[in-house]
């Protein structure tokens, strides 16, 4: 008998156990990628980029993409893209503990960035297969996962961030159709997207958050046009997106008629999750490169540097444990809630520490170049920050989940 014949009630039918399956996906790695080797960072060798949002041309973000689908592609075909997924939709069934498995020794090796279809799979597909038709499940949640395509978020406008369920593009049932017209704004990644998800006001007579339906659009449906924004670190990775009369199917609705607001509700906590998911420290630069900059600055000594980046490493240590208290419940089957917020606020004011010990540690070369290696280019990193606090709920907002849901404080008076 192999160790994948036998019976474990804990596995469903089939799995491979645990060991077998490692074992296959390390095979798979060591012929399709190549081994990371044993990096030690030295201060002037190599990259000194520690931006937050990529800075890159119409045409790289093309090649980019291609990369990253034959990747992705490579990875699914093999078995390892949706280890989790239902396998009625092109996943593989497995239990999470797998996944865990694949992330670890993945990690091993130098594979090509699969981050453009973050907002997709970490946001976007998640609510399809909570909300969305059978048919919309089958046409894109494979090829999501595939990488065939790419999904973007489309939730803001010029009137309607923090408070989303303000929101005014309208969508006008037509039969089995509905007609969209209105303004998105802030889209990541729309400008390489094939599908959106979209939240609409379906009826202007209900109270705000009850008058919201959410779809699947096609991005490249007559009427849909997206115009990049250029953001303060220079470069275009998100848009504006305007709807000029597009249909989208009645079966492309997620969730009922006017029940937008809870499909907008899942995509969120996914979100919040993405971005302040990982160890507590995704987006943040090795703390290795922060107290080599010191070094190098001759500010290793400095009491006030020294305490700074203490408060940096402490704290993101304690992001990940809390972290993991959230994937736990996660795992557990529970709906994570505040901790999610929590997860989130973490990271940017640990994000905005750090930019208070690169401060201190370059001083005027952190804003003025000068031509030296790892010291102007943390100008990227700084400007990228204030993004990243408003991104997916802003500071602000989230200390107000957290002082409402978790410290019970009262609620803050609704405007008049
Ligand atoms: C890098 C980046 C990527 C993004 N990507 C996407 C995307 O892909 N899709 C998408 O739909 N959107 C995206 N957004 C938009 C983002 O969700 C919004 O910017 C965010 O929700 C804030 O909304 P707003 O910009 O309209 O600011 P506002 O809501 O107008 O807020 C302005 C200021 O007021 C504060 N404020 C607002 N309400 C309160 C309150 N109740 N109490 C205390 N303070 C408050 C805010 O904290 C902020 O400082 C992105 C934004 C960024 C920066």
């Amino acid at each position: 008998m192999t160790v994948t014949e036998q019976a474990d009630p804990s596995r469903p039918a089939g799995a491979p156990a645990p060991e077998v399956f490692e074992a296959e996906a390390r095979a798979f790695l060591e012929a399709n990628a190549e081994r990371r080797t044993v990096e030690s960072f030295v201060w002037g060798q190599g990259s000194d980029d520690v931006g937050l949002f990529p800075e890159r041309t119409r045409a790289q973000q093309l090649a980019d993409l291609a990369a990253s689908r034959t990747w992705a592609q490579t990875v699914f075909d093999a078995g390892f893209g949706w280890i989790t997924g239902p396998q009625e939709y092109g996943g593989r069934g497995l239990p999470s503990e797998y996944q865990r498995i694949w992330s670890r020794v993945a990690a091993e090796f130098r594979t090509p960035s699969l981050s453009v279809y973050g907002i997709g799979l970490g946001m976007v597909a998640p609510t399809i297969l909570a909300h969305a038709t059978d048919e919309v499940k089958e046409a894109y949640l494979r090829k999501m996962w595939r990488g065939d395509i790419v999904a973007c978020q489309l939730f803001s406008e010029p009137s309607a961030g923090s408070d989303l369920a303000s929101l005014q593009t309208r969508a006008v049932r037509d039969g089995d159709e509905w007609v969209v017209n209105g303004q998105k704004v802030w889209t990541s990644g729309a400008q390489v997207s094939d599908i959106g998800e979209i939240i609409c006001r379906t009826d202007p007579e209900l109270p705000k958050h009850r008058g919201l339906t959410g779809f699947v659009v096609d991005m490249h449906a007559p009427g849909v046009e997206v115009r990049p924004l250029r953001q303060m670190t220079g470069g275009a990775s998100f848009n504006e997106v305007f709807f000029s009369d597009v249909r989208i199917p009645d079966s492309h609705r997620l969730g009922e008629v006017n029940g937008g607001w809870t499909v907008a509700l899942t995509t969120l906590m996914n979100e919040r999750a993405s971005i302040g998911g990982g160890a507590g420290g995704a987006g943040l630069p090795a703390t290795t490169r922060l107290i080599e900059a010191a070094r190098a600055m001759d500010k290793q000594h400095d009491p006030l540097v020294r305490q700074q980046l203490a408060e940096v490493i402490i704290n993101e240590r304690v992001a990940g444990y809390t972290n993991r208290r959230a994937m736990a419940k996660i795992a557990a089957g529970q709906l994570p809630g505040p901790e999610m917020s929590l997860a989130k606020l973490s990271l940017t004011a640990n994000m905005v520490r750090t930019c208070d010990a690169l401060s201190s540690i370059l001083g005027p070369s952190l804003v003025a170049s000068t031509g030296a290696w790892g010291t102007f280019a943390w100008s990227q990193f700084l400007l990228g920050v204030p993004g990243m606090r408003i991104a997916g709920g802003s500071d602000e907002v989230m200390r107000n989940i957290l002082g409402e849901r978790v410290l019970g404080l009262p609620k803050e008076p609704a405007p008049k």
